[in-house]
């Protein structure tokens, strides 16, 4: 047993010191970055705020507007082989003039089920990104299907976690990914932390893995736990590449789930995490008995088309970046100065 005395921080426990700007206007800011990958020719160029493969979030709709931002949507893993057809065949006929499958990452659980529907949706169009995503991304069983998929698909950008320590990052980049998911227990409908007293501060996460991370030719993606632009301004500060976010994109039309009106006459959406009662009654007909749920189930009030969210994120990053002298968010994470903070409206 040991015990780390050290503070470890969340992004509610920093501000960020403004500085000296040359910068005129927040239009002068360009938020699309390009990345390069250490396997592949192919590069990406988008801004690096991505919805999270949740059932609520990770839809395609959601893609079709993010992709309007040039953001990424990692679409969830519950969608059948048929509704994928459809999808890639409406883009082709409605949807032809938006580039929007190169914003788009398919993401697979690591059972040999999921693999072969892996397979099959990348036979309909050569989507470049995978996302693989299980709870506790330290399992040894884990690696050895990040190593499967990168066997198979030796061109493709695989975003895999979640973990949150160098050690996992190594892990993970070693198995053949390239952007490592960072967040467990950080998320807004996560009850980890609750259920099991695992977890790791999130901000202190980015911190202690980007260096392994970009040492190995890897990104690091922020998963959760941003619950306005200003967190994912902090999570780009603190040296994430990609920051994930589910609540923020949760609640709108664009999101899964039904609108409803509540008991006060209220209209909301239903907003679970996937390891929620919700989710498990809904894909695996209830929680096994060997098992706890590790998710929450909230109801969010009707934000309306997700359009406004986004120009909200974008608006929230440039800003940022005119406060830091700072043309993009690479030099916002060169300029940026924290302060830790005891409390913040
Ligand atoms: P948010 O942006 O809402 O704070 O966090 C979203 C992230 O929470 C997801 O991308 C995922 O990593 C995590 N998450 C989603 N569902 C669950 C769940 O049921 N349990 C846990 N522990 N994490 C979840």
């Amino acid at each position: 047993m040991s015990v780390s005395n050290d503070i470890k921080l969340d992004f509610r426990d920093v501000l960020i010191k403004p500085r000296h700007s040359s910068l005129k206007s927040r239009a002068d800011v360009n938020i699309v970055g390009t990345f390069a990958f250490s396997n592949t020719t192919y590069t990406w160029q988008g801004v690096p705020v991505v919805s999270s493969n949740m059932d609520t979030t990770g839809t395609f709709e959601m893609a079709i507007s993010l992709s309007r931002h040039k953001m990424l949507t990692c679409i969830h893993k519950h969608y059948t082989v048929e509704e994928w057809q459809n999808f890639v065949n409406d883009y082709q006929e409605k949807f032809s003039n938006m580039d929007i499958l190169n914003y788009v990452a398919v993401s697979s659980g690591s059972s040999d089920a999921d693999f072969l529907k892996l397979q099959t949706i990348l036979q309909y169009y050569n989507f470049k990104f995978i996302c693989l995503d299980v709870a506790n991304g330290y399992r040894d069983d884990f690696m050895d299907f990040i190593r499967k998929v990168r066997k198979t698909y030796p061109e493709k950008i695989i975003i895999a976690g979640n973990v949150v320590t160098p050690e996992g990052v190594k892990m993970i980049l070693d198995a053949g990914a390239n952007i490592v998911k960072v967040g467990i227990g950080n998320g807004s409908a996560c009850a980890t932390r609750m259920k099991t007293g695992i977890g790791y501060p999130q901000f202190s996460a980015i911190l202690e893995c980007q260096k392994i991370a970009h040492d190995k030719g890897g990104y690091i993606l922020s998963d959760g736990g941003c619950k306005d632009p200003a967190e994912i301004v902090k999570a780009f500060g603190a040296g994430a590449d990609f920051v994930m976010c589910g609540g923020i994109f949760a609640g709108h039309k664009e999101s899964g789930g039904d609108l409803v009106t509540d008991a006060k006459g209220q209209l909301i959406k239903m907003f679970y995490g996937m390891s929620s009662d919700t989710a498990m009654q809904k894909y695996a007909g209830g929680v096994a008995k060997y098992r706890t749920s590790e998710g929450l189930t909230i109801k969010i009030p009707y934000k309306g088309e997700v359009e406004k969210t986004l120009l909200d994120i974008c608006g929230g990053i440039r800003s940022a970046c005119t406060y830091l002298n700072s043309s993009n968010i690479r030099e916002l994470h060169d300029n940026v100065e924290f302060v830790r903070v005891n409390n913040i409206k």
